[in-house]
This record gives structure tokens, C-alpha cells and sequence, in this order.
């Protein structure tokens, strides 16, 4: 077993080997532009693009000419808000999103609103779901775009994407979602979901940083985007730049290999999620965050009361995990995912978050209980907070 331990999958996955495998030449012998029309080396580039491509496509139910590579999900989420905002101008300037998404998508939404549109941000239920009647509400004759991400990157949390295309296409609005999580864990078919543009991630996969894509429909209805990127027309116009030809072989192979192997995958990690979030929760006043039942198989996140979740972090010294908290310049600042779920600040940063994946392995799972057994324990024993608790007096120190 290798300590530290890797509980943090969500942040990003490490490489699969058979993906750098696949990679390698592209580097080095088959270091060809796939723009270049003259010679071997970039038709040997281009198709090795159109190889992958087609891997990309296969793995969402999507059509090769759908998916445009871009450098991450970042850029593909900016490209689908901006680039939405910028060809649907005439028709309106409403957004609507929700208060977890992720910061690519929330702070793309605050430049729309300084570029002149408005963005509606609906809240979410304890259990980390939007309603959809409110998201029906507040959709106007104004609103071109419904952006609403697909598994949450803190909770797991898988909100209802199909009913929520639904609701968008009855108002004749587009549907945008943000995958980064889901894509090659869960089975996804963007025409089964009613999804009309999809950003995802490779190194969330199993695959290399700095590649990602945007798939964006192409019919019922043809979905349209203004170019973020100008110059030299590739990705048919879409997204400009010489394309990072070893990054898309190796998200290709990545895509791959989860069509291949994803749903076994899911059943052992979430049989080891439960696994964790079970001995876990056998520990005093701890609570998991967000709906147990609509959540992504190898995320669990779990607020310890009355514990300090950095604290724990920095003794627990074999594991690699995140907390309930978003280091913004010098301070601490709460999560914004688990405060829309209506945690106080203190349940907030006594949360951690537990991602599993490929390479997790039952033995790390047993390190990983007695690690967070032991560290809990040993800050509970240390606060006055705690054994007032003990005591009985809690109402006026910690509420939930
Ligand atoms: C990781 C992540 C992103 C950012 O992806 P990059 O490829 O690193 O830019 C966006 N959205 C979600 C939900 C994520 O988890």
C-alpha cells in the first residue's frame, strides 16, 4: 500500500498507465500537426485525432462532428456560457444556474452579468437537489440558457438532468451541463438526458491534464456557439489553436476504457464508499452531506461536529482528502456547495470529502477508517466544545 493514501479523485485522477501507453509516440515519432495536408505527419496526427474522437463521442451517445476538444472543462464551460450568451443575443440575455455549481461555471456567470445579462442562481434542497418547479418559475420569455450541472464535485450529488432538459426545451430554452464528474463513471447518453451542450474533463478520467471537451448538439435543435478563441478556424471554427494531439489520444483512450469498464467499476466503488461512509458514520454526531440516494458511487462527504476539518486534515498525515473549505487568498472560507445545503459555517469545516477510484483498494479503505477514527478522536479529547456537548449543554454553542 502506498501512503499517503489518494482519497481525492474528484480534484483529479491519476494517468491510467495504458492511456500514457497510448500517448507516448504522439510526443516524440508521431509528433505531426493534425492540420498539416501535405505530408504523413500530420495525416497520421489527424487521424489518430479522429480515432479518439470517436472514442469521445461513443462514451456520451454523442456524434463524432459534436465534440469539440478544448483545453479542460473550464474553458468548455466557458465556452458554452459565453459562447451561448453571445449567439442567442437577440433572443434574450437570461442564465439560469445554481448556487453548487462549480466556480467555472458560477464565475463565467458573474462576467455574463457584467457583460450586461442577468443570471438567476436557484438555491438547493438539504439534499442537495433543485426543485424543478422553482426552476420552471424562473425561467422568462428573456431566457436562453439552463445551466445546471450533472454530479456535484464536493457531494457527489446527481441532480435530475433529464427533467431538467425537460423544463428547458418546453420553454424552448437550451440546456447546458457541466459533467466534469460524472462522465465515464456514471453511463451518460446526451440524447436520452436531453442535453444540448456537455463540458467534461480528461484527468478527471484517467486520462492527461489540459484537454477536455465541449459537446455541443448538432441536431433537435442545432445548437450554436460564438468562437471564445479566433484563429486558423480548427474545431470548425469553434475553438482555435494547433490541437494538443498526445492530450486527445490519451482522453480518447481514457473514454475508452470507462465505456469498457465503468460499470464494474461503479459497483466496487460504491460498494467501498459505503464501506467507508458506514464505519464513518458509526462514529458520534456525524452526518453525511447531501442525498445519500442520488450521488455519484465513490463520493462520500461527511461532516464530523464538533471537529475542525483542516485540523483533521494536517494530522492525518497517510491520507490525502479535501475539506469542507475553499482556501480563498488568506482566509478560510466555507464551502459555498455544503453552505447552499444549509450547513452552518462550523458543520462546513468540520466536512470532508472522501473520492475514490480506479486504484482504490479495500486495504486503503480499512488505513483510511482507522486514520480518520483516531484523528476525530483525538481533537474531540482536546475541545472544550465537545465535552460541553458530553455534558448535555449544546443549544447555545452549535446548531446546525
Ligand atoms: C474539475 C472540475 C472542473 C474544471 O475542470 P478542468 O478540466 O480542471 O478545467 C469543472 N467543473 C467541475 C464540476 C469539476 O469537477
Amino acid at each position: 500500500m502506498n501512503v499517503p493514501v489518494y482519497l481525492d479523485n474528484n480534484a483529479t485522477t491519476p494517468m491510467d498507465p495504458r492511456v500514457l501507453e497510448d500517448m507516448l509516440p504522439y510526443f516524440t515519432q508521431k509528433f505531426g500537426n493534425a492540420a498539416s495536408r501535405n505530408h504523413s505527419f500530420g495525416w497520421v496526427a489527424e487521424e489518430a485525432v479522429d480515432h479518439a474522437r470517436s472514442w469521445v463521442a461513443r462514451l456520451i451517445g454523442a456524434a463524432d462532428s459534436e465534440i469539440i476538444f478544448t483545453s479542460g472543462a473550464t474553458e468548455a464551460d466557458n465556452l458554452a456560457i459565453k459562447g451561448v450568451f453571445e449567439m442567442y443575443r437577440n433572443k434574450g440575455n437570461h442564465i439560469v444556474t445554481c448556487a453548487t455549481e462549480h466556480k467555472a461555471v458560477l464565475d463565467t456567470c458573474k462576467h455574463i452579468e457584467k457583460l450586461g445579462g442577468t443570471v438567476t442562481y436557484l438555491p438547493v434542497k438539504e439534499d442537495g437537489l433543485i426543485d424543478p418547479d422553482e426552476l420552471e418559475r424562473s425561467i422568462t420569455d428573456k431566457t436562453i440558457l439552463v445551466a445546471i450541472m450533472y454530479g456535484n464535485n464536493e457531494t457527489g450529488v446527481i441532480q435530475p438532468v433529464a427533467e431538467i432538459a425537460g423544463i428547458a426545451h418546453r420553454h424552448g430554452v437550451l440546456f447546458f451541463t457541466d459533467a466534469t464528474q460524472a462522465v465515464g463513471k456514471i453511463p451518460i447518453d446526451v440524447n436520452t438526458d436531453g442535453i444540448d451542450l456537455m463540458a467534461f474533463s480528461a484527468h478527471k478520467m484517467y486520462g492527461p491534464k489540459g484537454i477536455g471537451a465541449l459537446y455541443i448538439r448538432r441536431k433537435n435543435p442545432r445548437v450554436k456557439i460564438t468562437a471564445q478563441i479566433d484563429g486558423g478556424s480548427h474545431e470548425r471554427g469553434m475553438r482555435s489553436g494547433t490541437l494538443n494531439v498526445p492530450g486527445i489520444v490519451g482522453f480518447g483512450r481514457a473514454c475508452e476504457l470507462c465505456s469498457v469498464e465503468m460499470n464494474e467499476e461503479a459497483i466496487r466503488l460504491s460498494a467501498l464508499r459505503d464501506k467507508l461512509e458506514n464505519a464513518l458514520t458509526e462514529i458520534e454526531e456525524t452526518y453525511v452531506n447531501g442525498s445519500r440516494q442520488h450521488r455519484l458511487p465513490h463520493v462520500s462527504n461527511i461532516a464530523f461536529k464538533y471537529t475542525e476539518g483542516e485540523g483533521l486534515i494536517m494530522t492525518m498525515k497517510g491520507l490525502a482528502v479535501s475539506s469542507g473549505s475553499a482556501c480563498t487568498s488568506a482566509s478560510l472560507e466555507p464551502s459555498h456547495v455544503l453552505k447552499s445545503l444549509g450547513l452552518s459555517d462550523d458543520l462546513a469545516h468540520s466536512s470532508i470529502r472522501f473520492a475514490l477510484g480506479r486504484f482504490t483498494t479495500e486495504e486503503e479503505i480499512d488505513f483510511a477508517i482507522g486514520q480518520v477514527k483516531k484523528a476525530v478522536d483525538n481533537q474531540r479529547t482536546l475541545s472544550p466544545v465537545w465535552e460541553l456537548f458530553k455534558e448535555g449543554i449544546t443549544s447555545q454553542i452549535y446548531i446546525k
